[in-house]
């Protein structure tokens, strides 16, 4: 590990200033991602600004009818939550999906969003990986890539996104709040990670300068017809294969709105807005599910030891939207 310095910011525009005013700074919260980083030397920071004393530890209503969830609320507080958990159940359940009950404790909500990819490579500093050395060239494509995208790849980098979290927040169409030099802006989830692209080096559209605060969702929380798959090695502790965030508005078996987000497939959660049109004003039957399933992965590609993906996510898909659209029925 890199020597560094240390100072904890006392409010938001101290915290914006300091990130400012040099480049190798970085903020820290809970530290599950970046100490790791820093202890395998892919993260160097020359200074960890301590962010979690500011006053972005609170999960309030909001005037739309909506629920804000603080950027330093961890994890497990906002799993836990009486409101999340009763009105954004699939959030809840995605959370509770990820990691270990200890990182969950420890983890943000901004943190969650900025983790980065677990691609084997990007970790181990010996090998070539153009997301860590841009320009030097993937050990995944032609590597080892059970885990790795099948969705929105570059030749560049076929990274996928790790996190349970943006996948229902991605499904939910919730807005992050930032702050930077230039003041306050909001960015959609749906924007706020990248593609790979020819700078896979760039994994979200935050700007160097600025802090997340807040994660706003919208009013409807599809609480009634939800379901949060997720496919993986383990039953615990283990990152998604595939994962499925499936939400659906129903009137009695028509289903009137529906949204979709894949995590595992992809550099960012997963949303093909074309595939949830389909389900829309139609009968949630099975044949209907499988048609979406079909869309999600059209255009879909392997590299070999992740091909097993495409006909996971499909199948995924179909799952997910039955478990959703059998909610609250009497079998
Ligand atoms: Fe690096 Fe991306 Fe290739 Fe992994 S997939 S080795 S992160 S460039």
């Amino acid at each position: 590990m890199n020597r560094f310095s240390y100072i904890a910011a006392a409010d938001i525009p101290g915290a914006v200033k300091e990130v400012s005013l040099n480049g190798g700074a970085k903020f820290i919260a809970g530290g599950t991602n970046l100490i790791d980083l820093m202890k395998e030397n892919v993260a160097r920071p020359n200074r960890l600004i301590d962010i979690t004393r500011l006053p972005l530890n609170r999960i309030e209503n909001i005037g739309d009818g909506g629920l804000r969830l603080g950027a330093l609320v961890t994890n497990a507080d906002t799993a836990y939550n009486a409101e999340v958990a009763r009105r954004y159940p699939m959030l809840s359940r995605a959370i509770l999906a990820g990691a270990s009950a200890q990182l969950r404790n420890m983890a943000t909500n901004g943190g969650n969003l900025l983790q980065r990819t677990r691609c084997y490579y990007f970790y181990d500093t010996a090998t070539p990986c153009n997301k860590r050395d841009p320009g030097v060239g993937c050990s995944a494509i032609n590597g080892f890539n059970r885990i790795h995208a099948i969705l929105g790849t570059s030749d560049q980098c076929i990274a996928v996104h790790p996190s349970d979290m943006c996948v229902a927040l991605a499904a939910l169409e919730a807005v992050v709040h930032v702050t930077g030099n230039d003041g306050e802006r909001t960015i959609p989830l749906a924007d706020f990670h990248r593609l790979p692209g020819d700078t896979p080096q760039i994994d979200t559209n935050l700007h160097p300068d600025e802090i997340i605060t807040s994660i706003d969702l919208p009013p409807r929380g599809f609480a009634a017809h939800y379901a949060y798959l997720k496919v993986r090695d383990r039953a615990s502790y283990a990152f998604a294969l595939v994962s499925v965030a499936a939400a659906l508005e129903m009137d009695g078996e028509t289903i009137t709105d529906t949204r979709l987000a894949l995590g595992g497939v992809a550099h960012k959660p997963w949303r093909n807005r074309d595939a949830e049109a389909m389900l829309n004003g139609i009968k949630a039957t099975k044949d209907h599910f499988e048609a979406v399933g079909e869309a999600v992965i059209r255009g879909a590609q392997g590299f070999g030891n992740n091909t097993f993906k495409i006909e996971l996510a499909r199948r995924a898909v179909v799952r997910a939207l039955q478990h959703a659209a059998q909610m609250g029925r009497k079998s």
